[in-house]
C-alpha cells in the first residue's frame, strides 16, 4: 500500500473517493496536505482534574462516566441536550444547543468519557457548554485501539462526516509509511533555537506521547511560519530601501509658514513623529511609512507637514480618505489652516457633478497642488503632473490594490499610510511588516479623559436627563444606533435610527434641533447635515455608525451609543473619539440591553476603565483573536496555519530577528548554510512577495 507525499489522498487506505471530498473541504488534497493539517487542540487523558476542584473560566480536561441525559426545550425554543457525568467527586452537566441526532446517539449511561472545554456557570450550576469529548467505547475491537492506550488525543477542525477518530486513523496510516520530508530549516538555526527536525515534529504533533512532544512540535512549525513570512518582509522592506525615490529638501518655506500659523504647538510626539518622516523624505528611498496613533492624537496636522514639504519641492500631494464625510472634513481643514499659502487646494468626489472636469484638468495641469478624495482619487482617468507625497488615511478601509493604485499615479511619491487603531509596536512590526512605523503616543493637552459608563436600557431617561442638562449648557449630542431600519428580522430588536430620531424629536427632545445621518443619504444630503451640526442648527445628531470617523465638532460633548453590547471595542472607542475635542468635560454614555455576554461586559468595563487606544487594541486583540481583529484580507496580513502571532509573540520576535539578520547578510539565501530556506523559500514565498505589497 505504498503511496507518495504528492499522491491524492484518496488513494489513501481507509479513505476513498467519499472521504477524498470531504478532506478536499478541508483544504487536503495529498497526502502532505494530510500532514501539514495540524490539529486545532489536544484531549489530555493526563492532565485530568477531579470534578470537585473545577472553578469557572477553567479550561478543562476531565474523565467521568455518563450518569444520565436528557432534551429539554428552553424558554426561548432552542432545545437543550444535556449530559450529567460524574467521577465520584462531583457532577458536571455537559450541554449542547440545538444537537444533532448524531450528536446525541454517541451517548449511553454507564461509559467512561473524557472531555475537554471551558468550565461555566449556567442557571447555577457548573457545567460545560460544547465541549470536545471522547466516549471510550467497550467493545473489544476498540479496548486493543492504539488510540485507547494514547494519553493526548488531537483534535482537528471538522467538517460534517468526518469525525476526529476518522482523521486520527487516516493520519495514523500516513505516518506509519515514514514517509520522509526534506528539512526546511538549516541545523544551524535549529540548533540555536532548539527546534525539532521536521520529520520528527510531523509525527509529534499528530501523536505526542508527552506534554513535551506537544509543546516542542507545535513550536517548530510556529516558529517555521513565522520565520519564513519575516524572511518575506525583511527581503521587502531591504527592497522598499534600495529603491530609488525623491530626495526632498527641506526648504521651510511653506513648512515653517504653517508651523509659525499654527495656534497650538505640537507635541513631543508629534515632533518626533514629524522628523522621522522629514528624513524619510529628505533620503533618496521612497518613504513607505505607517503613522498610527489615537483618535485625536493629530496625525492630520502632520500629514499636512508631509504634503508641505513635497509642494516646497514642486510636487504635487494627494491625500485619499474613506468616506466623503472624512474626505470633506480634511478638506476644510486643509483649507483653514492653508488659507493664505496660495495654494490651490481641491476636493475630488465620486460621480458626476459640475466642476468636476475641470478639476480633474488642473490636477492634470499641476495647477493642483493639493487634491484630497475618496477612491475618486485611483479612477482610471484621474492623472497627476507631478506626484511626490501619497497620504492615506484609515489605511485599514482601503485594500492592498488601492493603495498601490494611488502610489502608482505617480512615479516614486513618498508614502504615509495612517491608522487609528492602535496596535503592540511588536505586532505593527508584523502586520506592517515591509513598512517603517512611526506612533504618536501621546494627545494633544486639550485632549481630556472621557468620562465613561454604560447603563441599563430601561433607565434611558435618566441619561435623557442628562443630556437635556446638556442642551441648556449650549452643547451638542450625539446618538448612535447601530441600524438604519428594520431589514432583517433577527435584528428586528435593535433600535432604528430614524424611527430614534423620529420619536426623539416628538418627545423627549421636542424643544431642540434633532438631526439625522445615516449611510442611505445621498453625499450631499450627508455634507449639509454635517455642516448644520457643526454650525450648532442642529443640537441633537441621531446617526448611525457614518460618523465613526471624520467628524470634528468640538461643542459636541456627549456621546450615547445605543446597543454598545453589540458593537466591537474599537469601533466603540473611534466612536467616543469623536467627543472630547474641546474646552468642555466630555462623556460617553453606553446604552445596553440585558441579557449581555460577558464578553460584551468585558468590552464595556473597558471602555469604562480606560482612555488609552493601545490598551484597547490589546484586550480587543484578545478578545477576538488576530484574524478577526486585522481583518486578514484587507491587511495583507497571511492566514495562518498553526501560529497565533498573540499568543506567539515572542516566538514572533525572536523569528523576526533572525529573518532580519540573514536577510541583511544574504538577500538572495545564496550562502551554502542558508540552503534548505532559499529552497522553500523559492517554492512557497517568492509570488508571494510580489503580492504582498502597500
Ligand atoms: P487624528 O487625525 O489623529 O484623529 P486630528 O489631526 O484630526 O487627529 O486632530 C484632532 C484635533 O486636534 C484637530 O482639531 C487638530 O487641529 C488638533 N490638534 C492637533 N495637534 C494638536 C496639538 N499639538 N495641540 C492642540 N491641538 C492639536
Ligand atoms: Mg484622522
Amino acid at each position: 500500500m505504498a503511496f507518495q507525499l504528492h499522491d491524492n489522498i484518496q488513494f489513501v487506505p481507509g479513505v476513498g473517493p467519499k472521504r477524498a471530498k470531504l478532506l478536499n473541504k478541508l483544504g487536503v488534497k495529498t497526502v502532505k496536505d494530510l500532514l501539514f493539517y495540524f490539529p486545532r487542540d489536544y484531549l489530555n487523558k493526563i492532565s485530568d482534574k477531579r470534578i470537585a476542584d473545577l472553578k469557572i473560566n477553567d479550561i478543562a480536561s476531565v474523565k467521568g462516566r455518563i450518569t444520565d441525559f436528557n432534551t429539554k426545550e428552553s424558554r426561548f425554543q432552542k432545545q437543550q441536550f444535556r449530559v450529567f457525568i460524574s467521577d465520584g467527586t462531583g457532577y458536571l452537566t455537559l450541554m449542547w444547543f440545538r444537537p444533532s441526532p448524531w450528536l446525541i446517539k454517541q451517548f449511553e449511561v454507564g461509559k467512561e468519557i473524557y472531555i475537554l472545554g471551558k468550565i461555566q456557570y449556567y442557571y447555577n450550576k457548573l457545567c460545560m457548554i460544547h465541549p470536545d469529548f471522547e466516549i471510550r467505547q467497550l467493545a473489544d475491537k476498540e479496548k486493543k485501539s492504539f488510540w485507547v492506550e494514547q494519553d493526548i488525543l488531537p483534535l482537528y477542525h471538522l467538517t460534517e462526516g468526518i469525525s476526529n477518530k476518522v482523521l486520527r486513523k487516516i493520519i495514523r496510516t500516513v505516518l506509519s509509511q515514514d514517509l520522509f520530508l526534506d528539512e526546511t530549516i538549516p541545523t544551524y538555526i535549529r540548533d540555536s533555537k532548539q527546534l525539532m527536525p521536521l520529520n520528527e515534529a510531523l509525527h509529534k504533533i499528530h501523536i505526542p506521547d508527552s506534554n513535551e512532544d506537544m509543546a516542542a512540535s507545535r513550536k517548530r512549525f510556529v516558529f517555521e511560519e513565522l520565520f519564513f513570512l519575516e524572511l518575506m518582509l525583511a527581503r521587502k522592506k531591504v527592497n522598499w530601501h534600495k529603491a530609488s525615490g525623491y530626495s526632498m529638501d527641506l526648504k521651510k518655506t511653506y513648512t515653517t509658514k504653517l508651523k509659525k500659523a499654527l495656534p497650538f504647538t505640537l507635541t513631543n510626539a508629534q515632533k518626533r513623529v514629524l522628523n522621522e518622516i522629514v528624513e524619510d523624505m529628505k533620503s533618496s528611498h521612497q518613504m513607505n511609512r505607517l503613522l498610527q496613533g489615537d483618535v485625536g492624537s493629530g496625525k492630520t496636522i502632520i500629514s499636512i507637514f508631509a504634503m508641505l514639504l513635497a509642494i516646497e519641492n514642486d510636487f504635487q500631494a494627494a491625500i485619499m480618505a474613506p468616506t466623503e464625510i472624512l474626505a470633506t472634513q480634511h478638506y476644510f481643514s486643509l483649507k483653514e489652516f492653508l488659507e493664505n499659502f496660495g495654494l490651490r487646494v481641491e476636493l475630488l468626489l465620486g460621480g458626476v457633478y459640475a466642476g468636476k472636469e475641470e478639476t480633474k484638468a488642473a490636477i492634470e495641469s499641476g495647477d493642483v497642488n493639493i487634491v484630497i478624495g475618496t477612491h475618486s482619487l485611483i479612477q482610471k482617468d484621474v492623472n497627476f503632473h507631478k506626484l511626490g507625497m501619497v497620504v492615506i488615511d484609515e489605511q485599514h478601509r482601503f485594500g492592498v490594490m488601492q493603495r498601490l493604485t494611488l502610489t502608482q499615479k505617480g512615479q516614486t511619491p513618498d508614502k504615509l499610510i495612517m491608522s487609528a487603531t492602535p496596535i503592540p509596536r511588536s505586532l505593527a512590526l508584523t502586520v506592517y511588516g515591509d513598512l517603517d512605523v512611526s506612533i504618536i503616543d501621546e494627545l494633544p493637552p486639550y485632549k481630556k479623559e472621557i468620562y465613561t459608563n454604560w447603563i441599563s436600557s430601561d433607565k434611558k431617561s435618566q441619561v435623557y436627563d442628562f443630556i437635556k442638562k446638556q442642551l441648556n449648557g449650549g452643547r451638542q449630542v450625539y446618538i448612535v444606533c447601530p441600524l438604519v431600519e428594520e431589514s432583517e428580522k433577527s435584528i428586528r430588536q435593535l433600535a432604528d435610527a430614524t424611527n430614534t430620531y423620529k420619536e426623539l424629536q416628538e418627545t423627549v427632545f421636542s424643544k431642540f434641533n434633532v438631526g439625522l445621518l445615516h449611510g442611505r443619504m445621498s453625499n450631499q444630503e450627508k455634507d449639509e447635515i454635517m455642516h448644520a451640526f457643526k454650525e450648532h442648527k442642529i443640537d441633537v445628531l441621531v446617526s448611525t455608525t457614518v460618523i465613526e470617523v471624520g467628524i470634528d465638532v468640538p461643542n459636541a460633548t456627549i456621546m450615547m451609543i445605543e446597543h454598545a453590547e453589540r458593537f466591537g471595542l474599537s469601533q466603540l472607542h473611534q466612536l467616543r473619539g469623536r467627543v472630547g475635542r474641546g474646552a468642555h468635560k466630555s462623556y460617553c454614555v453606553l446604552v445596553v440591553y440585558e441579557p449581555i455576554s460577558e464578553e460584551a461586559m468585558i468590552r464595556l468595563n473597558t471602555l469604562k476603565e480606560t482612555n488609552d487606544g493601545f490598551r484597547i487594541s490589546e484586550v480587543d486583540l484578545e478578545l477576538r483573536g488576530p484574524g478577526e481583529f486585522f481583518g486578514t484580507k484587507q491587511s495583507g496580513l497571511p492566514a495562518f496555519r498553526i501560529a497565533n502571532i498573540v499568543r506567539d509573540r515572542p516566538i514572533l520576535e525572536d523569528a523576526r530577528k533572525l529573518a532580519f539578520e540573514i536577510i541583511q547578510n544574504d538577500y538572495n539565501l545564496d550562502d551554502e548554510v542558508n540552503r534548505e530556506l532559499k529552497e522553500k523559500y523559492k517554492k512557497y514565498y517568492l509570488k508571494r512577495e510580489k503580492l504582498f505589497s502597500y
